[in-house]
């Protein structure tokens, strides 16, 4: 087994790394840049290194995380979800000093996290794909010959892309030709790759994806499916698991599906293969993230897997500890993604100090963060700052559980998503299980809900304002 691991993360990712760690007996070595000197996962790693003055680049770094994992004596490096996850040359470079990489090998992680490579070998392992360019686009006319062909509306998409970004809708040869220099420009520098392609739209699909396991000894399992449908331009606000809109066959395909993608490109370790579902009930392979995902609690919570703790198992060259048959799943559970940012001014991000942190708890709700009172968030990094996952037996407690976990935090100082979601949660829409990625857009009267603050709110800013003055 591991003895020591590097996290090559921040935030609440490292946090949950570190974590797993602990309860592994293991030992975890986190890292930050100045902009973080007082973060949750420096404080709560058994050690802490600081790798720059400059907000990001550190993160980024290579061959300084590689040399400090090596100095520090740690035998793996896990690296989390963004920063270097998905790039091949840091798994590649572990690889050669001997560090494990936590994840597949560099070769894999070159073909999925390539969409035009991943397209091509997924269609080589019979699984169905959008119709769209064969490989990159040469240009502009190739762009616009390639979008008759498969009929507009196209999805236009950077080959390297990540995060929901680097993604443009276009209805027309027109806005085809306005994009496409604009979604270059993106990519260059969003992902440092100018490369692009394109792909049909599916107009207003569910995203469904399946998380799988597989081992270095060649076997491959499913741990069922997520639905993450409710997102604003591409980037997912709220998650379930299982989806309520699929019946068991459709959970049985896709699950099949999805093992058989990571068995045919020798895949090892978590990931996650994404599809979207057309109204007429026909998924198509959209693309395979070769890392754990923001999203895998809501798996943990269904199947009672750690996910973590299996990516390090794996790692460590063990077997699955478990058979297809042995993975059973139970009730709900939804998982709601706290942003530092204001609904009501366009989702602006919004920085400054947590003056109140309160997490929320009582049965079936989990909180991952890396928040605390008095914790100021930094401008430079994403605006997600925390995840609230809560599990019932059935669709209708879970949703009545997010709204009390919801009620239940205390966050003061700045501006979230928690007023919106609770709009979205209670949506008749969404309560019936009946919705797709066009949600958001659709109901734009969810986001203009009332400002009045809520009893509960006033009583408890009220104490504070006691609790301030008086010292109690
Ligand atoms: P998930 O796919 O796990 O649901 P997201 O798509 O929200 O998660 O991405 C999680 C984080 O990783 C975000 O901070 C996002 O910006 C970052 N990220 C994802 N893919 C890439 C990529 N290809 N390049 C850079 N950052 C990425
Ligand atoms: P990322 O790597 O940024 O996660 P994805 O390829 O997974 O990018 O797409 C992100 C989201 O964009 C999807 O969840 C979906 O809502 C939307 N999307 C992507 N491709 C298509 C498509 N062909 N048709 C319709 N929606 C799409
Ligand atoms: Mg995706």
């Amino acid at each position: 087994m591991l003895r020591k691991i590097l996290i090559a993360n921040r935030g609440e990712i490292a946090v949950r790394i570190i974590r797993a760690c602990a309860e592994m007996g293991i030992r975890s070595v986190a890292i930050y840049t100045e902009a973080d000197r007082y973060s949750l996962h420096v404080k709560k790693a058994d050690e802490s290194y600081c790798i720059g003055q400059e907000p990001l680049n550190g993160y980024l770094n290579i061959h300084a995380l590689v040399d400090l994992a090596i100095s520090r004596g740690c035998d793996a490096i896990h690296p989390g979800y963004g920063f270097l996850s998905e790039n091949a040359k840091f798994a590649e470079a572990c690889k050669e000093r001997n560090i494990v990489f936590i994840g597949p090998d560099p070769e894999v992680i070159l073909k999925m996290g390539d969409k035009t490579q991943a397209r091509h070998a997924m269609t080589a392992a019979g699984l169905p794909v959008t119709p769209g360019s064969e490989g990159n686009l040469d240009d502009v006319d190739e762009a616009l010959t390639v979008a008759e062909a498969v009929g507009y509306p196209i999805m236009l998409k950077a080959t390297s892309g990540g995060g929901g970004r680097g993604i443009r809708r276009c209805d027309n040869a027109q806005e085809l030709t306005h994009n496409y220099d604009r979604v270059i420009s993106e990519a260059t520098k969003a992902f440092g790759s100018a490369e692009v392609f394109l792909e049909k739209c599916i107009v207003n699909p569910k995203h469904i994806e399946v998380q799988v396991l597989a081992d270095k000894h060649g076997h491959a399992i499913h741990l069922y499916e997520r639905d993450c449908s409710i997102q604003r331009r591409n980037q997912k606000l709220i998650e379930i698991a299982p989806s309520p809109q699929l019946d068991e066959a459709q959970r049985q395909y896709i699950g099949g599906l999805a093992v058989m993608a990571a068995k045919a490109v020798g895949y090892s370790n978590a990931g996650t293969v994404e599809f979207l579902l057309d109204d007429t009930g026909r998924f198509y392979f959209m693309e395979m993230n070769t890392r754990v995902q923001v999203e895998h609690t809501i798996t943990e919570s269904i199947t009672g897997v750690d996910i973590i703790e299996e990516q390090i198992r794996i790692a460590a060259g063990l077997e699955l500890r478990h058979t297809q048959d042995e993975i059973t799943k139970r009730g709900y559970s939804i998982q709601l993604r706290i942003n530092a940012e204001d609904p009501k001014n366009n989702f602006l991000p919004s920085f400054g100090k947590i003056t109140r942190y309160y997490a929320p708890g009582g049965p079936g709700v989990r909180t991952d963060t890396a928040i605390y009172t008095g914790y100021v968030v930094p401008p430079y990094f994403d605006s997600m700052l925390a995840k609230v996952i809560v599990s019932a037996a059935t669709w209708h407690d879970t949703i009545k559980r997010a709204e009390r976990a919801l009620r239940d935090i205390g966050l003061f100082g700045i501006k979230t998503t928690i007023p919106y979601y609770l709009q979205i949660l209670s949506h008749p829409e969404f309560q019936q299980a009946d919705f797709n990625t066009g949600f958001v857009e659709k109901h734009p009267e969810l986001i203009n809900y009332s400002n009045k603050p809520r009893p509960e709110v006033l009583a408890s800013v009220l104490s504070s304002v006691i609790a301030s003055h008086t010292g109690l």
